[in-house]
């Protein structure tokens, strides 16, 4: 059977990709390589027996199309809460917090108003630029923290062209953290597997695409596949290991090669009650000598109090390669120093290690770190007929996030249905 479009990936980028080709006519089939749904987005039950959302999580109203499928799908949205003092490590005044918080949003600020396709910044990695810039020491290692949280990278691996041109594609004005779902981001992954039925095929890992200008040939474990096109929808990274045959264009090879995944170890800490708001805290903890390590709270009005921990970047392997008892540790003792000391008297410790994931790469989203592939995402999201890509990573707005899987998933599935003469599967005037 040769069907119209192959989606490879059933992340939010390829679910998303496949329900809109579906919808308009075409006979789509998914092949997942991992034995459930949702890519990045999953959930783990902790020995409590509660689910949680052990990669993607939150969302929030400037986020248009997942808040969309959320509210769609009867989701519902739970108020991160965020009432009380925000904790920065090593403690300092709640005065000198706010005006060093100050600081590194001013610095951000001031790196995304450089063009960035300005030449004079065009060899500079984010580290080479932050050291020309006159704030204290305090302040750019605030940054360094924020900047290696999020997009888990050593900072003197980010071109900063990069990230000020990725950076001022994430527009929300209310915070990204503003809202997570009681019934997880994992069960939204699953409600849009549900739509596409039995054409998703789960544990089918594709080894190669081979193409020529009828079409697609995917070569797997169980047989091939065959179809007129293909939506490779998975990160960069993860994408390059298959094998084309023949080989790509050498302008869209070397667009693919451009991408480094990130690092990061998501934790759950579950406590019989948030003990810290009794000190007026709402757990929200970031820490200027740890980079990229940053702590929340994921309580649903006061049921299953919790904590959800992120170790971002270079922490993350560091800390990881101190082996599991000594991470935790650490994570531990720092966190008790922020908190308090019944930190240390979780009712459950969960954990989830992206570093080395094997089918989406190790942090939130690859980058382009070859400092010359300015032209990487745009040769990606233009493809080579039959073979297009999507990913988070793509997106024109909210790349590295949901939001941007599904807008990436969309462009490819349009991008995909202008190659067909219409109208396709579908009849308009029957
Ligand atoms: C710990 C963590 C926390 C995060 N928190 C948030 C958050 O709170 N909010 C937010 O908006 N975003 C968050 N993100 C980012 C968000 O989850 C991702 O940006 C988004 O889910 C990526 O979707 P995608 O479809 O582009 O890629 P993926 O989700 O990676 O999907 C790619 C899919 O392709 C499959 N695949 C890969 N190769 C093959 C192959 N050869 N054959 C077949 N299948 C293949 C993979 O198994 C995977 O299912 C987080 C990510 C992580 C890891």
């Amino acid at each position: 059977m040769i069907h119209d479009v192959i989606v490879v990936g059933a992340g939010f980028a390829g679910l998303s990709a496949a329900l809109a080709l579906r919808d308009d006519g075409l006979d789509v089939l998914v092949l997942e390589a991992r034995g459930r749904v949702g890519g990045r987005v999953e959930t783990q039950a902790n020995s409590l027996g509660e689910r949680y959302d052990s990669g993607g999580q939150f969302l929030c109203e400037d986020m248009p199309h997942v808040m969309a499928l959320a509210k769609r799908h009867g989701k519902t949205l739970v108020t991160t809460p965020i009432d009380g003092s925000f904790t920065l490590q090593p403690e300092m005044s709640e005065e000198d917090s706010r005006a060093l918080w100050d600081a590194n949003v001013a610095i951000r600020d001031r790196m995304n108003s450089i063009d960035p396709a300005d030449p004079a910044v065009g060899d500079l990695s984010v580290w080479d630029w932050l050291q020309r810039q006159p704030d204290d020491a305090d302040a750019k290692s605030a940054f360094c923290s924020t900047i290696e949280g999020l997009w888990c990278q050593p900072i003197d691996a980010v071109p900063v062209w990069y990230l000020i041109d990725n950076d001022r594609r994430i527009t929300n004005e209310v915070s990204e953290l503003q809202y997570f779902l009681a019934e997880t981001m994992h069960a939204l992954a699953e409600d849009l597997a549900a739509d596409l039925g039995d054409r998703i095929r789960l544990s089918v890992p594709v080894h190669e695409v081979r193409h020529d200008e009828s079409g697609v040939t995917l070569m797997t474990a169980e047989g091939l596949h065959q179809a007129r096109r293909v939506v490779i929808a998975a990160p960069p990274v993860v994408a390059n290991r298959i094998v084309f045959s023949p080989a790509l264009p050498a302008k869209l090879a070397r667009a693919l090669n451009a991408w480094r995944s990130g690092t990061v170890i998501k934790m759950r800490l579950r406590y019989a009650r948030a003990f810290w708001r009794d000190q007026g805290r709402n757990g929200m903890v970031l820490w200027r000598d740890v980079h990229g390590l940053f702590v929340c709270d994921t309580s649903r009005e006061d049921a299953h109090p919790a904590l959800v921990v992120f170790i971002g970047g270079p922490s993350a392997l560091r800390l990881r390669a101190l082996g599991d008892a000594a991470l935790r540790a650490e994570v531990f003792t720092r966190i008790a120093a922020a908190l308090g000391p019944q930190i240390l008297e979780p009712l459950d410790v969960a954990m989830r290690d992206w570093i080395d994931d094997p089918w989406s790469g190790g942090g939130y989203s690859d980058i382009v770190a070859d400092f010359s592939a300015h032209d990487a995402e745009a040769l990606l999201r233009a493809g080579t007929a039959p073979i297009h890509f999507a990913s988070s990573e793509l997106s024109p707005s909210f790349p590295g996030y949901v939001e941007g899987a599904i807008v990436s998933g969309r462009a490819a599935a349009a991008a995909v249905l202008e190659t067909f003469e219409r109208p396709v599967g579908r009849d308009p005037l029957a």
